[in-house]
């Protein structure tokens, strides 16, 4: 497996580049920002991006998109009840006085069980709301290993004081969706550190009482 992880933009998102070591296809997931800089590692890498993909489309994930997809002319993931904040991403930005490019139209919206590829190397997708309506997380058993955007972060939750948030709902997406993944699964988040699952299971304060 390729694995690289980028922090860009203003808010510091986690970006991730990961995929076929054999045939140097990769995924990005959530360039947030600073495209050049991303597709000069993926070339540093000899690798080639077969995809962009986004966990959800809170703008500090999506920010640099447009750029790495006019540089790379992969095709856009992004998960089905996403498409409503996707499309008022520039309005996200406003609110921070952050200037956010408009996102472009993805090829492609995912739903539960669907499977995104570079060569040989696979992501699952769960939907797993409450951060945001159509947040997923992109799952890789062969190698342990689950992106989670903003729904749980070492030691911590997801915010839910945003319009289109729940915070019962994001309960329930970490409890049933991801939880329920082996313990020794590596969890890479959006921002921060990363964990595993059993460690939140034991630690996480927010979820404690709720799994
Ligand atoms: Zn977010």
């Amino acid at each position: 497996m390729l694995f690289q992880m980028m922090q860009v933009g203003p808010l510091g998102v986690n970006c991730y580049i990961v995929g076929d070591e054999t045939t140097r296809e990769v995924l990005v997931i959530d360039p947030g920002g600073h495209a050049r800089q991303i597709h000069a590692l993926v070339e540093t890498l000899r690798a080639r991006v077969v995809g962009i993909v986004l966990t959800h489309a809170h703008f500090d994930h999506v920010m640099g998109v447009e750029a790495l997809k006019r540089a790379t002319l992969a095709p856009l993931y992004v998960g089905a009840n996403e498409k409503r904040l996707l499309e008022n991403v520039e309005r996200q930005g406003e609110a921070f006085g952050i200037a956010v490019p408009p996102a472009p139209e993805p090829e492609h919206w995912l739903m539960e069980g669907d499977v995104v590829r570079a060569g040989n190397f696979a992501l699952q997708v769960l939907d797993v709301p409450g951060h945001s309506p159509g947040s997923i997380a992109l799952y890789n058993a062969e190698n342990g290993i689950v992106f989670v955007g903003d729904v749980l972060m070492r030691g911590t939750i997801g915010r839910t004081d945003f319009p289109d948030c729940s915070f019962e709902e994001l309960l329930k997406s970490i409890r049933t969706k991801l939880y329920t993944l082996p313990d020794a699964t590596q969890v890479y988040s959006g921002h921060g550190p990363m964990t595993t699952i059993g460690e939140e299971k034991l630690l996480n304060p927010f979820t404690k009482n709720y799994v």
